[in-house]
This record gives C-alpha cells, structure tokens and sequence, in this order.
C-alpha cells in the first residue's frame, strides 16, 4: 500500500483509519510529507524518484490523497502533469522488482484483461483496448515500437515483456492520477487551503523556467555552454573525463537530440574505449535500458560543487540553473 497508495485495498485502509478532510488539516506530518511529494515534482533530476517512502505506513498512504487534494487545489495543468508523472515514474521502480503475479493483480485493479503467457519472449498478453489506452498518448504514441501493427498480436491479445507491462502500467497510474485532480471538491479545509498557497507560490516562482527547461528547442554545437564545450573538447583530444563529467556530457547531448551511436563514437578517442561498455552505459542514460527513464543533465548548483563548472562568470550562467536552458537565454547571433 506504501508502494501503490493509488490501490483500493489502500484506499479502503485511508477510509478504516478513519481520517476525513475536516481532520486532514491537524495532521500535520501528513501534510508535510505529501509536500515532499509535490516539491519533488519541481526538481530537474527526474530519475531520483526513489525518495525514500515516510517510515510510518498510515503516514505515507494517507500523504497521497492529500497531495492530490493539494496539486487538485493548485489548478495547475503544469503542476498536475508533472506530479502524475513524478508518481507514476515511481510506481513503474517500484513495479520493476515485483514478481509477475503482483504486476498481473495492480494491472487487474484497473480493469485490465490480462493474463500470464507461454510465448517466449512475452511472459505476459493483454487486451489490445487496455493496450491502445495506454498508447495512444503520452510518450508513447511517438514511439514505433509500441505501434499496435509492430506488436505480436493474436486473438485480440498483445503480447508484452514483463517490463513493457510495467511501462504500461506507468501510463495508467499517471492518467489515474491527472483523473483524480480533475474531479470537484466540495470543500478544501483551511490547513490544506493554506497548504495548496504556499505551493502554489513556490510553483509559479520557478515556472517560467521550467517551462523553459521543458521547451524542446534543440542547441546548435556552437551554442553549447562553456562546460560542455570545455568536455567535448577534452573527449575529442582523448584526455580523461571524470565520472561526474563524462555523466554531464552524455546527458547533455543525448537530452539535445544527439543519437547514442554519435555519443558513443564521441568517446572512442579515449584510452580505454570500449565499444560494448559505453555503448550500454549511453543506452542506460537515454533510457534505453534500466528504468527505460532518460536522465535530466546535472544542475550547475551540482556541477560547480564538484568543481567542474567551466565558467560561472559568464552571464549567461549566470541567469540559468541547468546547462540545458543555456542555449535558450542566447542572443541570437547576427549571421543567424
Ligand atoms: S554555470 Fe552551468 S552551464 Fe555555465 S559553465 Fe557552469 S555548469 Fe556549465
């Protein structure tokens, strides 16, 4: 329940524990951390989802209505899309080390028609209306691969791997999600209302630049910042990259639509180049295997206290928070 506060048997433990929304409001640790879970949602670093859950249970399970009711009280379409998929991306870590039974019995609470299989590679098929639902938007109705014509398919059943039924599963926890903040409230009691404000403020404090950071405008080579430059010309002469900086790199140019084969290519002046290695580190970066999340660039904050921020002199490092908004604060220049 700690894990998937979303299930009705959790549902039914809030309503036995006999809270309210006129009592939400004295309770205090509760409130405070279904805070942590929105404020969460603010942060860049995408892939550290796995904040580690309250150690008192009713108190986890019962700070994930709240959140809703407060993301709900928001009005936020930004907030709510970010927050629905904040815990969703953790329900999907969370599903990842669960045995097959327990993924098949979360997918059957929300209705799913799905059952285990025989078929190699696909321990697991579906019905094609539960699989389209959860297609047809979000990230993955861009994606070839999950294209109904490029799926196994038989009797009106898909066939899925165990970890595509957890990616699947990500999408219905975060439409579940974005579902419950659209329902209407009667009331919001004065401690959550006054909650719901002080979000409320600090969200629209740093929105501009996180829409910002969610534009999809990509940077030209030339406008690169300094410490990216800095280790891209590092890598092509063949000198060694730190952990943090060869992590910085990667990300960088992966989350500007560089391919994993051009990143890979990029380190094969180094030393001790290994095809295989980086390529599987790169794939894991670009969410291509693992949490299949890709990862967000390390903030400046991060990078200048590990002492390789090339230049936060500059001014336009100054005004950002992520090498990867750089490029957007950019004069166009006059040959452009
Ligand atoms: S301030 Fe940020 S973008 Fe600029 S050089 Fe330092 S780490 Fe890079």
């Amino acid at each position: 329940m700690v894990k998937y506060p979303f299930l009705p048997h959790a549902r039914k433990y809030i309503a036995d524990l006999g809270i309210v929304l006129d009592d939400l409001g004295e309770l205090g640790t509760i409130i405070d951390r279904a805070k942590v879970r929105i404020a969460a949602t603010f942060e860049f670093l995408a892939h550290v989802q796995n904040q580690a859950p309250y150690k008192r249970v009713e108190i986890e399970i019962a700070s994930f209505p709240v959140a809703i009711l407060v993301v709900t009280g928001v009005k936020d379409r930004l907030l709510t899309e970010r927050y629905a998929l904040s815990e969703a991306r953790k329900t999907y870590n969370y599903l990842l080390e669960e045995k097959q039974e327990v993924i098949l019995e979360i997918a059957k609470s929300f209705g799913w028609d799905i059952s285990l299989s025989k078929d190699e590679p696909f321990p697991m098929k579906m019905h094609f209306v539960n699989y389209l639902n959860n297609t047809s938007r979000g990230r993955l109705v861009h994606s070839p691969e999950w294209k109904l014509v490029n799926r196994h398919v038989r009797n009106g059943q898909v066939y899925v791997t165990r970890k595509e039924a957890c990616r699947l599963l990500q999408e219905e926890v975060r439409k579940y999600i974005e579902d419950k903040t659209r329902e209407k409230i009667s009331k919001i009691p004065p401690n959550i209302q006054e909650i719901t404000e002080e979000i409320k403020g600090e969200f629209k404090k740093r929105k501009p630049h996180l829409t910002e950071f969610d534009q999809k405008v990509q940077a030209k080579e030339s406008e690169y910042p300094p410490c990216i430059m800095n280790f891209l010309d590092r890598t092509s002469k063949g000198q060694h990259l730190s952990q943090t900086e060869r992590f910085t790199l990667v990300t960088y140019l992966l989350n500007q639509g560089i391919s994993v084969d051009r990143v890979v290519n990029l380190f094969s002046n180094i030393p001790d180049f290994r095809e295989d290695k980086t390529r599987y580190q790169v794939e894991h970066l670009a969410g291509q295997r693992g949490s299949g999340i890709p990862y967000k660039t390390y903030n400046c904050s991060t990078l200048q206290t590990h002492g390789v921020c090339a230049n936060p002199k500059d001014p336009i490092c100054r005004s950002i928070k992520n090498p990867l908004t750089y490029h957007l604060r950019r004069k166009p220049s006059k040959k452009n």
